[in-house]
């Protein structure tokens, strides 16, 4: 499985963070940091999302699929930005790392096919080197299932959104898996971070009490019966 690294620039006291940028508007004492932190847990419980857009996550996701990373593109609220691991400039004529779909793991026949498709692909990129094919063309027989890089920038309020959408049980279970890790190592970055992700990370339907994906994994009652 992949993994997720917290870059340094990630804000290491985020609620206190938002304390203070809102506690300049309201004339508060900024330089308490006691008081920030009490002053922006109060803005997250009132909801006031804007203040979560001075929390900045700067993280490396390493070794998920290009599909997943597509996926990942998509959360564009607050105009995020990210890198990601160049498809000209580095060698995948040598072979490249790909994903293991969850379903065929207890699948030997479907697991040898698919092996075979992924290595079928090494082999004409590596022919297609020969015949001096530049990389920029052959690049366009990489799978989705190949393992990427990138070097991902948000804020928190879109990453409080994207945990509403991807820890929804009818979410692809490669992202389900990669919100898990981006959790599980920003919740020991620090004790203002583990508050954040135990209790405002989750998905839409416990937000709201109902599910509102037309195939309901019965976790919450259906927000329309049909
Ligand atoms: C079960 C499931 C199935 C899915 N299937 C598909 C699929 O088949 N294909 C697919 O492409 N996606 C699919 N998705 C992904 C999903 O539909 C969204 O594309 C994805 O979650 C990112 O969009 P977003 O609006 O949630 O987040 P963001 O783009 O980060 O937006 C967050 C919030 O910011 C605000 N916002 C963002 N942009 C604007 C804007 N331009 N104007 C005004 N307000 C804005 C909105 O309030 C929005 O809710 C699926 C998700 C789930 C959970």
């Amino acid at each position: 499985m992949g993994k997720v690294i917290v870059l340094p620039e990630t804000t290491k006291n985020p609620i206190t963070l938002i304390g203070m940028r809102a506690g300049v508007c309201w004339g508060g004492d900024i330089q308490d940091q006691e008081k920030n932190c009490k002053r922006g847990m109060d803005c997250i419980v009132a909801n006031h999302g804007r203040t979560m857009e001075y929390v900045n996550v700067e993280m490396v996701l390493d070794g998920y699929s290009a599909r997943v990373i597509r996926e990942w593109y998509t959360h564009i609220g607050g105009a995020p930005t990210r890198l990601q691991s160049s498809t000209r400039y580095i060698n995948y004529q040598d072979g490249f790392d790909y994903i293991i779909p969850h379903g065929m793991k207890g699948n030997t026949a479907a697991l040898e096919e698919y092996t075979k498709a992924i290595k079928n692909i090494q082999e004409s990129l590596k022919k297609l080197e020969e015949l001096g094919v530049a990389r920029e063309d052959s690049a366009m027989l990489l799978p989705l299932g190949m393992a990427t890089k990138i070097v991902d920038k948000r804020n928190l309020r879109n990453l409080v959104d994207m945990s509403r959408q991807r820890m929804c049980a009818r979410a692809y279970w490669e992202y389900r898996a990669l919100f898990g890790d981006i959790c599980d190592v920003l919740r020991h970055y620090s004790e203002e971070w583990a508050w954040i992700v135990d209790n405002l990370f989750m998905p839409k339907c416990d937000v709201i009490g109902k599910c509102t994906e037309k195939k309901s994994c019965g976790r919450h009652q259906k927000e329309h019966t049909e």
